[in-house]
């Protein structure tokens, strides 16, 4: 079968993680985030981490030929080899444009594009109560609480918040968002691949319409 690549697309907090953690385990994909990459960097503390965290704590973007080059290096993995869910990236109409070049090398392109669409002031109350897992597993203190509090189902692991989750960084990142990547709404709308989701609905009814939107892609 030939790769598939699926991009989520929304603002920081909307629920693309959530979702594209669920999507890659029933499609048997891997669940790419930038964002995980350059957090996992971060705490190795490599070269890249110090240099992302200037961005970060800042609410900013990376600069693109650093993403580009991280997430070039990830896709030479051989688990990317079936496709990935991207969580994060493209970013900017420039990484739209890096990640097609990428794909054109597999022979591939993004099947389709979810975009989860959350009014701001639900943003800011999500991510306020983010409670994080180094699994890639998001919870939320009132919307989708852990058993135990502050730790992972799963593993038992501790939950933490992350630094760029203060109400001041959300407005910030926000802002970003629709300075520099809501253009891409507008970009994969013109190439058809656009899927628009009401992200305001439960976690499960929001998965429910982006299923139907990669069997419809
Ligand atoms: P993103 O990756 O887009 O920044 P996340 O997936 O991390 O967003 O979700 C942000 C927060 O909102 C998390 O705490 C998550 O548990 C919660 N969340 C995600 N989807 C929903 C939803 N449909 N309804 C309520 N809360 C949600
Ligand atoms: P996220 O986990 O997706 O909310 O990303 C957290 C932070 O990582 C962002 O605020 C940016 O500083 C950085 N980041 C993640 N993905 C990208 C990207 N595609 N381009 C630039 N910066 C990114």
């Amino acid at each position: 079968m030939a790769p598939m690549y699926i991009v989520m697309l929304g603002p920081p907090g909307a629920g693309k993680g959530t979702q594209a953690k669920k999507l890659a385990e029933a499609l048997n994909l891997v669940h790419v985030s930038t964002g995980d990459l350059f957090r996992e960097n971060l705490k190795n503390e490599t070269p890249l981490g110090q240099l992302a965290q200037q961005y970060m704590n800042k609410g900013e973007l990376v600069p693109d030929d650093v993403t580009v080059a991280m997430v070039e290096e990830r896709f030479a993995r051989p688990d990317c080899e079936k496709g990935a869910v991207l969580d994060g990236f493209p970013r900017t109409p420039a990484q739209a444009e890096a990640l097609e070049s990428l794909l054109a090398k597999f022979d591939s392109d993004v099947k389709v594009v979810p975009f989860i669409k959350v009014p701001d002031d639900i943003l800011v109350e999500r991510l306020s109560g983010r409670w994080m897992s180094n699994s890639g597993r998001v919870y939320h203190e009132k919307y989708n609480p852990p058993l135990v509090k502050w730790i992972d189902d799963i593993d038992g692991s501790q939950l933490y918040q992350r630094d760029d989750d203060r109400p001041d960084t959300v407005r910030h990142r926000i802002e970003v968002y629709n300075e520099q990547t809501a253009p891409l709404i507008n970009y994969y709308r013109d190439k058809g691949l656009l899927a628009e989701i009401d992200g305001t609905q439960p976690i499960e009814d929001v998965f429910q319409a982006i299923m139907e939107s990669v069997k419809e892609g």
